[in-house]
């Protein structure tokens, strides 16, 4: 049985209601873990420790397009009816500061490891897949993570065109379908894990029939086909290659702020600098942040920027993510979410300049 073009129920397939999602939530809190997940803050979705199924923004979607975020209100109470927020469970696994070694005076030590149990709920295939891509590099404890198969694409969403969604593939516990209409609101959860399956035997449920599992498969089928947008259908790692001079970075970069925004957005931008602070009193700290390839001194070496212009640091980040990652990891580093459109101040589209270097065929303009 599956759903999804390419989800396989391992274990068993139930079909919870609210009631039994905020059991769930519950039981994976009872057995040590810090639950997080959506919530609405500051005219936002952002991630948040949950305490019950309340937490969740039911009733709230988002409108999004190039340098635009908006949360609106939904015409029905569905918990997972929004598409991706500014934040990404990257902040978890890799958080955006971190110690790593202090002094009193008396000698440095290594910051002390407080390692966290997390349960990931309401995890977008898309993020899924990020999370996947992101550990590679990070590592660390591997969350237990409950997916939110996706039927609400927004308008800066392509996950479909990169592979990654709207289909939870692999790497989850539990996959969920929402579903609201004239029958309830209801979430149909398969396990991916025996871990996953031991859990759901302990919310109420009822087992799913087959009609459930064909709706949400209708409705993943279908938000396939709601994508606001897609990459272009060519080797990018070749058209990065081909496209090293192009002059098309300069066009990028008049509008370019170098901000950083799409970096620090990107759930799997993983860049970090290492800084180091003192004060009078013989107190010294070793820290690490996140860092983006537009700063200028990320490329600082032997006295000199090597990245001066934003043309440069453009051109870096995208040949980066899309092209030379597969070189790196055998996979691209983006996985479709849309992040960096949405909160670009200036608007600037990954898939509109992949497209535009696409047309100039590795040539100049
Ligand atoms: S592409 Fe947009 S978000 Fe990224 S650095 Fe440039 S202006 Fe900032
Ligand atoms: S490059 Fe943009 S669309 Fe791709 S994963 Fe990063 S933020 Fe998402």
């Amino acid at each position: 049985m599956t759903i999804g073009s390419d989800l396989e129920v391992v274990d068993m397939d139930v079909v919870l209601d609210l009631r039994g999602l905020d059991a769930l939530i519950r039981v994976l809190a009872q057995d040590g873990r810090v639950v997080v997940g959506p919530v609405l803050r500051d005219d936002a979705i952002t991630l948040a420790e949950l305490g019950s199924a309340d937490d969740l923004p039911g009733g709230w979607g988002v409108e999004t397009g190039p340098g635009h975020y908006r949360v609106r209100r939904r015409e029905d109470e569905a918990v997972f009816g929004h598409s991706a927020g500014p934040q990404s469970w990257k902040r978890f696994l890799h958080p955006p500061r971190r110690a790593l070694l202090s002094s009193d005076g008396t000698g440095f030590h290594a910051a002390p490891e407080s390692p966290v149990s997390y349960a990931f709920f309401g995890v977008r295939p898309c993020d899924l897949a990020a999370i996947t891509k992101l550990r590679q590099v990070v590592g660390g404890p591997a969350p237990f993570v409950v997916a939110a198969q996706c039927t609400e694409p927004g308008e800066v969403c392509f996950c479909s065109s990169m592979g990654c969604g709207p289909g939870a593939g692999s790497g989850y516990d539990i996959a969920l379908t929402e579903r609201v209409d004239g029958d309830g609101h209801r979430f149909l959860a398969t396990s991916g894990t025996e871990e996953g399956a031991a859990v759901l035997t302990r919310v109420p449920s009822r087992p799913a029939a087959r009609h459930d599992v064909e709706l949400a498969d209708r409705d993943v089928a279908a938000a396939a086909g709601r994508m606001g947008r897609s990459m272009p259908e060519v080797d990018l790692r070749d058209l990065l290659a081909a496209n090293r001079d192009s002059a098309h970075w300069e066009a990028v970069a008049e509008r370019c702020l170098t901000c950083g925004n799409c970096t620090m957005v990107c759930p799997t931008c993983f860049c970090v600098s290492v800084e180091d602070r003192t004060d009078l009193d013989g107190n010294a700290e070793r820290a690490q942040r996140w860092a983006s390839c537009f700063e200028i001194d990320f490329s600082y070496l032997h006295g000199g920027a090597v990245r001066t212009s934003g043309a440069s640091r453009y051109r870096q980040w995208m040949t980066h993510k899309l092209g030379t990652w597969h070189d790196q990891f055998g996979t691209s580093g983006c996985v479709g979410c849309g992040r960096c459109i949405a909160w670009c101040p200036a608007g600037i589209d990954i898939t509109e300049e992949a497209a535009a270097l696409a047309r100039t065929g590795g040539g100049r303009p």
